[in-house]
């Protein structure tokens, strides 16, 4: 858990941040206070994630994140970057009564001139990277689709700049502070804000087609993503696998019966709609989900540097589905933070661990699954 709120501080102090760190700021930066017009700290992940902030800053360059640390820590009070406000980890709820750093206005990709890499502001949506780097011609692996031709997003990073905890700024790569750069790519939330980062980009491919069918087997499991469950029921089929989708969608979303319609169509043998379920109860359940994602971008990276990380990944596949039959075990990214530190970061627990002392001794980065 992260430092607690000074107790001189508390949330009828929100003006007196506008009034000292406001005239630090760039000028496109903006800070919103509870009583102001457009106020909102709730969440897109999930409205169970709650951290409670006094102050909101909206960020616009990176000496902004580093002047809004600054003050903080001369305060004593916790901060919190947020980017796409998706992360859903429990552990974000023990942030109470500090600023959060918004990121959202640190939002451009640029590709560079050699074609092979682009600077990403640090409070990009992949989406906007996806679409800003199309225009340009390019694009890059994404997180959550690691079978799609260029392999973990993770290895096409190349350097990061990071505000620390004590608001100095450091450049990670492979040659500048590579152990800190090692934590980044899979810890990065413990270490550091990311103001931008340089990543390797690959020239732009051809539209894509989605075609709704259901099919028993696709050639190339690779290029299909399909959202659903396949799972055995004998009650419904004794011979076949059951498809089970589900649509839900806000009462007003023009485009849900349509999506109905078609998979009407396919007779379904057991159908029912749910209306009138509100927001909040859509969350309140839990959830056992396994994903299968193709190969082929992973086993395209060339061997080289990457052996010994390869053979690593080899054998933390085995133990990944060794886990799923036996023990627990978390994809960092999915973690809601009940699942014990071992398994959302296994190995390297002891080495982040060691690096974090280094780096965040303070523990102010302390919100999101936090190493301790
Ligand atoms: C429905 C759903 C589906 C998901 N699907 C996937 C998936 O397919 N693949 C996958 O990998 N993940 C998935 N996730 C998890 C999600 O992508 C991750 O939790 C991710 O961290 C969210 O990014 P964000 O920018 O929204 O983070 P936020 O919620 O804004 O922040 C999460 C954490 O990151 C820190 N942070 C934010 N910005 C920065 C920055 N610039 N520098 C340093 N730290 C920062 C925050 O302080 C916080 O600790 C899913 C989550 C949900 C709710």
């Amino acid at each position: 858990m992260g430092i607690d709120v000074a107790p001189h501080f508390g949330l009828n102090d929100s003006e007196r941040i506008q009034t000292e760190l406001g005239p630090l700021l760039s000028e496109k930066a903006s800070i919103l206070l509870p009583s102001s017009l457009g106020w909102d700290q709730s969440r897109s992940s999930s409205p169970r994630i709650e951290p409670k902030f006094i102050a909101i800053v909206e960020v616009a360059t990176e000496e902004d994140v580093q002047e809004t640390v600054k003050y903080a820590n001369r305060l004593t009070i916790p901060f919190l970057a947020i980017s796409g406000s998706h992360g859903w980890a429990t552990t974000l709820n023990n942030f109470q009564g500090g600023i959060q750093i918004n990121m959202r206005k640190l939002n451009t990709a640029e590709a560079h001139a050699d074609g092979k890499t682009a600077t990403v502001g640090g409070g990009m949506m992949q989406y906007e990277i996806t679409e800003s780097l199309y225009r340009q011609g390019k694009k890059l692996a994404v997180t959550g689709l690691c079978g799609l031709p260029h392999g973990f997003a993770a290895d096409s990073l190349v350097s990061a700049r990071l505000v620390l905890a004590n608001s100095s700024i450091v450049t990670v790569s492979a040659t500048e502070n590579s152990d800190l750069f090692w934590a980044v790519r899979g810890a990065g939330q413990n270490f550091g804000i990311v103001t931008s980062f340089e990543v390797k980009i690959h020239d732009a491919s051809e539209d894509w087609t989605m075609d709704n069918n259901l099919e028993s087997q696709h050639k190339k499991i690779g290029m299909l993503v399909m959202a659903g469950l396949v799972f055995r029921n004998p009650e419904l089929d004794p011979e076949h696998p059951v498809v089970a989708l589900q649509i839900m969608s806000p009462a007003s979303n023009p485009f849900a019966a349509a999506y109905n319609a078609a998979f009407q169509k396919l007779s379904p043998v057991f159908h029912t709609t749910v209306n009138d379920i509100p927001y909040e109860k859509l969350f309140a359940t839990s959830a056992y989900i396994l994903e299968s994602y193709g190969r082929d971008g992973v086993e395209a990276v060339p061997e080289g540097e990457n052996v010994a990380v390869r053979a690593t990944g080899v054998e933390y596949g085995e133990r990944i589905r060794e886990a799923t039959r036996a023990n627990e075990h978390a994809y960092l990214n999915y973690a809601v933070g009940g699942e014990g530190l071992e398994n959302v970061y296994g190995e390297r627990l002891e080495r982040l661990r060691a690096l974090k002392k280094v780096w965040d001794p303070e523990n102010r980065f302390g919100f999101y699954i936090p190493i301790r």
